[in-house]
């Protein structure tokens, strides 16, 4: 399967990104729905080494345009997973608090400690999109933050932890789909908020500020991924897929059993 990894350096241009992902995949709905059951299984077990090993940290960090998924995404991919070693961190408008410190106090505080996996839905990303696209902040503090986050998230990988980012990527028309399906079924209703309609407007700036932040901050320790997300099925496997061969490469093993466990007996 493609990785859809965005390589360092590159330019990215959604105009060269299929968001629907059907045409790349090796078998359809069918099949890769029995292929995620086995990679969610996959998963709970490196998840399981993980948590025990206590020795590497995972962030996993997920942007995308409103509808775009990264709820269900969260439910699909983390099933299986042990709620004791995961955490999900969801980013809203800062508080007041917030604002009143640097935009990374918020986002340090809730990377991953050793042995954890945790879930950044929207993250620090915001302070270079939204903060962008309505001119939260000056150009000038807006544009020092690409690099600023480039180094935050080098020193994370350096002290051992393995970020992998994506975007979750559909398309205008997908995103009209989805808010209509909001307003028209009554189980979908609680998640339509005005903001969407309001944000929407805005559809042009967000996929440029996306575009350049990409490129910006697609980094050898800290990858974007671009995955095709019209498609449910296409998007919760690919990410799980990519998100399993990253652990597995790790090489993680159960610790070893303490010195002399075998002379104890249990009386
Ligand atoms: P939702 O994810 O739909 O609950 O919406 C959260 C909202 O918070 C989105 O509209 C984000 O753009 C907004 N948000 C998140 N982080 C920031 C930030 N740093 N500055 C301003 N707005 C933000
Ligand atoms: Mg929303």
């Amino acid at each position: 399967m493609k990785n859809y990894l965005v390589k360092p350096g590159s330019k990215v241009s959604f105009k060269k990104c299929d968001p629907d992902g059907k045409r790349d995949m090796p078998f359809g709905k069918g099949k890769a729905q029995d292929k995620l059951r086995d990679l969610v299984d996959e998963l709970r077990k490196l998840q399981s080494r993980l948590y025990a090993g206590h020795k590497h940290r995972l962030l996993i960090i997920l942007q995308a345009m409103d509808t775009a998924g990264k709820d269900s995404t969260i439910r699909h991919v983390f099933t299986g997973v042990n709620p004791q070693g995961v955490r999900v961190a969801s980013f809203k408008a800062p508080t007041q608090e917030e604002l009143d410190h640097d935009y990374l106090w918020r986002i340090h505080s809730k990377t991953p400690a050793k042995g954890e996996i945790a879930i950044f839905n929207r993250s620090h990303y915001e302070d270079v999109l939204v903060v962008k696209v309505h001119d939260l902040v000056p150009p000038k503090t807006w544009k020092k933050r690409y690099s600023q986050i480039n180094d935050f998230e080098r020193m994370l990988s350096d002290e051992g932890t393995t970020i992998i980012k994506f975007f979750l990527h559909i398309d205008r028309n997908e995103q009209k789909k989805r808010i209509e399906e909001r307003l028209n079924d009554p189980k979908k209703a609680w998640k339509f908020s005005e903001d969407d309609l309001k944000e929407r407007k805005f559809w042009d700036n967000y996929q440029k500020a996306y575009e350049e932040a990409i490129s910006r901050t697609s980094t050898v320790w800290a990858p974007w991924h671009i995955i095709p997300s019209n498609e449910k099925w296409c998007r919760n496997l690919l990410i799980t897929s990519i998100i399993v061969d990253k652990l597995k490469k790790l090489g993680m093993e159960y610790p070893k059993p303490a010195k002399g466990l075998d002379k104890i007996t249990v009386k």
